[in-house]
């Protein structure tokens, strides 16, 4: 059939001569734009014309062709073709309006039917019929494209408002209709602020009208946080919004579009990780974050009422010995059991929060006198006299607390912290189970820790240590039968500093595993040199503290030493104190057997003060028992500590172990200590703790000690 690039029109003639006329105009020149079809009646051009299915852009009809006079013929046309134009011929003008308002485009009278008058009728009409055609697809592809936002606004998660200048809705999408909880029918045209009831969420009061404002400042506006939705049922949901002011073509504004979705369930969320954030996973309590918030809060409150704060700084007292002994389990339930017990005794306005560990701080706001804070430190005492129960066990635990109230000690959170600490530190230094309110020398105590802390890792690289060795005397013959290695520390600053004055921070802080392994191998290295060079050497013992003792390479590190030096290990003694060995009995049997196996000498340091059970006593397998110094204090025959010492000889007789006493000092200690057979002694009486350089000379001459002792001994 014919292209679409030309014009086709269908031409109703009866007449066969007008016909050709009319065919000849309008195709007979070359490249003609027409495409002409000729039917000779009205009814052949109507069902040609319904057969061409819309394919006819004009059609022409002469009224002449049309015989029966009460047909409609342009009326025909139309409804078989409505797309099409419709020229009409008639006799002359006079036929024109009638025909033009029953709906013909065009109308020619019969003697302008020639070169001239048609083809610029059929040229305007198809002019007309492409621009329908034009017009047709913009409308097509505007329909289209606004299904396809339809359904894109329909089916995107947020929801999407969109108002005219007033204000009024005149579009929202299906997300919207869910989260207003209105049907678009209803909402079309009602203000926005009837449908989209905003609020604030922490005021109540009514947010500004998103949409409204975007107008008034003709710009986008951004998001609003903290605003809540009232939903047509009434409940709430939070929301996050923005508004964007909607132009026509020229740049004028014709309304806004509000576009805002659901952020409940990410509210939710974000409230529960900051909840998270700022407790304690374990007890629920606030942590050391939220405590610095509140308390910094609770300072600023207190400067502008001229009131004052206090921060109770808790230590659960021996929590790691239960927590060793018996597992992490009851240790969790119990820091759990202490937590409670702490908030019960507290006001709700105060803070109760887990510092970590077995650390609490509570935050006792807007009390009038330091004194308040002893009250409910008291009150913490009373409620600490009863036990915990945790599973199977009935667990006793006391509190070392410290306090520091604000203005007084300090008017930063961070000064009241460090301070409550230090006079915590100082209430377990006075034996736990107490408290103590800061005093500024504490403060010169817990510097000081800090320092020794830096400075000890300090020493440890640059091999600052030094042993000193204490020789232990047979009694009876008075001959050196071994010696104590005691750790000195040459600090380039301090100059000598003492083991107690050390070893307790190096123990809390871990360091006193890497300055026990530095003592076993210089012990070890020393030895073997002196056995090298000729030396009658004996036994040394080290102390052993209790983080060596616990450690999984203790044993493997002991052989790895001797086997690197070359030590026997009969030369090897340790030393374990009676407290350290009971604190895990069953632990310790199964490492002093190891040791026994691998060779070397055992002894029970300080003994007398650990409270051993004589069953366990019986199966530690050690070789003497050193009966702690504290019992040399006046050991005339009718004291307490005669008692004691005599029992210890007599007992380490019963159980086949050696004894030696401690911190000997006098000659009538030494006096005692014979007539009551006991073993061996050590003391400064018979000498202080030595360099190397002179106990090896002691060692050669073996006569001055040992003649000494005899002499001392002798002439008692
Ligand atoms: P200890 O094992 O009971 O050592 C005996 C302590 O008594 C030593 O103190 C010694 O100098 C002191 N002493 C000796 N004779 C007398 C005396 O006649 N009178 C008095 N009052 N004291 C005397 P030192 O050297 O200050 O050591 C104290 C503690 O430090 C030791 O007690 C031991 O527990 C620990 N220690 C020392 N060196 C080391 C070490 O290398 N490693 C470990 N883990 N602990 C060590
Ligand atoms: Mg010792
Ligand atoms: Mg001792």
């Amino acid at each position: 059939m014919q292209s679409r690039n030309r014009t086709c029109v269908l031409l109703i003639e009866s007449n066969a001569s007008d016909a050709e006329r009319i065919w000849a105009a309008l195709t007979g020149v070359e490249d003609s734009p027409y495409h002409l079809d000729c039917t000779h009646s009205l009814d052949e051009g109507i069902a040609f014309l319904r057969q061409m299915d819309h394919a006819i852009d004009i059609v022409m009809v002469d009224l002449a062709s049309v015989k029966d006079a009460s047909a409609d013929p342009i009326g025909q046309i139309i409804s078989a073709s409505p797309h099409a134009r419709v020229l009409v011929v008639g006799e002359d003008e006079s036929y024109a309006p009638e025909a033009i308002s029953k709906g013909a485009h065009e109308f020619l009278a019969r003697s302008q039917i020639h070169t001239y008058w048609l083809p610029r009728a059929i040229r305007y009409l198809a002019q007309q019929r492409e621009h329908d055609l034009i017009m047709q697809a913009q409308q097509k592809a505007l329909h289209d494209e606004k299904a396809r936002a339809n359904v894109a606004l329909n089916s995107i998660g947020d929801a999407i408002l969109t108002t005219d200048l007033a204000g009024n809705i005149i579009y929202m999408n299906h997300a919207a209709e869910i989260l207003v909880g209105c049907a678009r029918e209803n909402a079309l045209g009602q203000p926005l602020s009837d449908v989209f009831k905003i609020i604030n969420r922490n005021t109540r009061v009514i947010a500004t009208n998103p949409a409204l404002y975007a107008i008034e400042k003709n710009s986008p506006v951004g998001l609003e946080s903290d605003v809540i939705l009232v939903r047509a049922d009434g409940s709430e949901l939070s929301i996050e919004k923005a508004a964007t002011p909607i132009h026509d073509s020229e740049g004028a504004v014709t309304g806004a579009i509000v576009v805002f979705h659901d952020v409940s369930e990410s509210r939710t969320l974000a409230v529960k990780m900051t909840h998270l954030a700022q407790h304690d996973f374990l007890t629920g309590l606030p942590n050391r974050m939220l405590l610095t918030e509140r308390l910094s809060q609770a300072i600023g409150l207190a400067y502008r009422n001229i009131s004052q704060v206090a921060l109770l700084f808790i230590d659960v007292d021996y929590f790691k010995h239960i927590n060793d002994s018996l597992g992490h389990a009851v240790g969790d339930e119990l820091l759990k059991s202490v937590a409670a017990r702490l908030v019960s005794c507290v006001r709700a306005t105060d803070t109760v929060c887990r510092q970590g560990g077995d650390e609490f701080v509570i935050l006792l706001t807007e009390i009038e006198r330091p004194q308040d804070a002893a009250v409910t430190a008291e009150k913490l005492f009373n409620a600490f006299s009863e036990p915990h129960y945790i599973g199977v066990h009935e667990l006793h635990v006391s509190l070392s607390m410290g306090i520091s109230v604000y203005p007084a000690d300090g008017e930063n959170a961070d000064v009241l912290m460090q301070n409550a600490d230090a006079a915590m530190y100082h209430a377990k230094l006075l034996g736990r189970n107490n408290f103590q309110f800061f005093k500024t020398e504490m403060n010169t105590r817990a510097v000081q820790r800090a320092f020794i802390e830096a400075s000890l890792r300090r020493a440890i690289k640059r091999q600052e240590f030094e042993l000193h060795y204490q020789p232990k005397v047979d009694i009876a013959s008075g001959t050196i039968i071994g010696a104590e290695a005691l750790i000195r520390w040459n600090d380039p600053q301090q100059g000598v500093i003492q083991p107690l004055d050390f070893l307790g921070i190096a123990e809390e802080c871990g360091l006193i595993v890497a300055i026990g392994g530095w003592v076993l191998r210089e012990v070890c290295s020393q030895l073997r040199a002196w056995l090298k060079e000729g030396y009658a050497i004996f036994p040394v013992s080290i102390n052993v503290s209790a983080a060596e003792l616990k450690h999984k390479y203790f044993l493997s590190g002991i052989n790895q030493v001797l086997q690197e030096t070359g030590l026997p290990p009969y030369y090897l003694e340790l030393e374990f104190t009676e407290t350290i060995l009971m604190r895990d009995a069953e632990l310790s049997i199964s490492v002093l057997e190891s040791l026994k196996d691998i060779g070397v000498q055992l002894s029970i340091d300080d003994f007398g003060t650990g409270y051993s059970s004589l069953s366990y006593l019986q199966r530690f397998p050690v070789d003497t028992l050193k009966i702690d110094k504290s019992f040399m204090r006046d050991l005339t025959n009718d004291s307490d500590n005669a008692t004691i010492v005599s029992a210890i000889i007599a007992m380490g007789r019963n159980l086949k172990q050696r004894v030696l006493a401690e911190g000997v000092e006098t000659a009538e200690q030494l006096a005692f200590l014979r007539t009551h057979r006991c073993n061996e002694a050590q003391g400064n009486y018979l000498s202080m703790p030595l360099p190397a350089d002179q106990f090896a000379k002691i060692m050669t001459s073996n006569m001055l000690p040992v003649l000494s002792v005899r002499q001392r001994t002798d002439s008692l």
